[in-house]
């Protein structure tokens, strides 16, 4: 199912819906873990699962593999980002064979990050320049087989100061094909919603998924927010600092935090949130309960699971 379709229905029906977002791990066993923990946070009930694109060589196959598990053996329903990051058209047209195959028909189309050991961004040739040249790439090869997502910034982007343009580009994503938007994390609900009255003024209206980076470790959110340039509120700091040594009491603080925040979205119209899980369970899980969005009648639990041994697990 078109992700479009789950995130209007959540705004329909004013019930609030949620999706996690995994990344490659490194290792074998890594991988192996991972797959149990989108076991079990299979039954907390997302909406549907992202699978960040690990870019070049083996981590963008690995992206392939997890998109595939997720979509065709647990049933999880299943968004592949896809970068233009070193993607020259032949290595975007295999992914995009690979998500076809695997049942996903959900994209994030992004232009990427540059590669680790370089500082600025270069178009591989004979590649793309823009996510929005994916995007167009993407609708013109499969119509409307792919629902397709793009990237939005709240709080700006660092290669673009200009507010104006980069909302311009934005728009240029959805005009190109683009029919959702989710956001990098933030902290700071008042800007978030400004910002998204900013993006409703410019004629853009489809549904923007706010991005949740739940608080595992005080240095872990100090690192987390200083990258992706997201502000924090005097508050967080004020309830944090007092408790930053004791990784329990932040997360317990951090829920709270999290939670209310979500809280504001949801009271904003907002009916969908996207957890950045970095692959752990317990942080999400507990916002999660805070919120009472886990469904109760089992459901999600209810389902068989002979592929289990198939992959190994117990
Ligand atoms: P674009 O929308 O193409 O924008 C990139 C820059 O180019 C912006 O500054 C924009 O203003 C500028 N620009 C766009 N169009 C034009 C134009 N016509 N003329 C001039 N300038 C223009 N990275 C990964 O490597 N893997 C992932 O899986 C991944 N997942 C992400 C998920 C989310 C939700 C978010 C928010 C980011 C993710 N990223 C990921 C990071 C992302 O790739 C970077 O932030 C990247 O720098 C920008 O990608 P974009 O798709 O927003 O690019």
């Amino acid at each position: 199912m078109h992700i479009k379709d789950k995130l209007a229905e959540a705004q329909r029906t004013g019930k609030p819906v949620f999706s996690f977002e995994f990344f490659p791990p490194k290792t074998a066993q890594g991988v192996q873990n991972l797959y149990d923990r989108m076991d079990r946070m299979h039954d907390l009930g997302p909406a549907f699962v992202d699978v960040t694109w690990g870019a070049g060589g083996s981590r963008s196959q690995l992206t392939c593999e997890m998109v595939n598990v997720a979509q065709s053996v647990y049933g999880l329903e299943t968004c592949m980002h896809l970068t233009c990051t070193d993607m020259e058209i032949s290595k975007v047209d295999n992914a995009l064979k690979e998500a076809y195959k695997a049942g996903c028909t959900n994209i994030l189309a992004l232009r990427g990050d540059p590669p680790r050991e370089k500082e600025k961004w270069v178009a591989k040739e004979g590649g793309f320049r823009y996510a929005k040249d994916l995007v167009k790439y993407i609708k013109d090869r499969y119509g409307d087989h792919f629902d397709i997502g793009v990237a939005g910034y709240p709080e700006g982007h660092e290669d673009q100061d200009d507010e104006i343009l980069l909302m311009d580009h934005l728009k240029e994503k959805i005009d190109a094909g683009g029919t959702f938007i989710v956001t990098q994390m933030f902290y700071d609900v008042d800007r978030f919603l400004a910002w998204v009255d900013k993006v409703r003024e410019c004629g853009v209206n489809v549904p923007i998924v706010p991005g949740i980076m739940p608080i595992q470790t005080h240095s872990a959110f100090l690192r987390r927010a200083g990258w992706s340039n997201a502000q924090i509120p005097p508050s967080w700091n004020e309830a944090l600092e007092p408790v930053k040594n004791d990784d329990a009491q932040v997360r317990e603080v951090g829920k709270t935090l999290v939670a209310e925040m979500c809280r504001r979205i949801i009271d904003a119209g907002i009916m969908q949130l996207h957890f950045y899980t970095m692959n752990l369970a317990q942080a999400t899980r507990m916002i999660l309960e805070e919120l009472d969005l886990i469904p109760k009648d089992g459901t999600p639990s209810n389902r068989v699971l002979p592929w289990r041994q198939s992959l190994g697990l117990k």
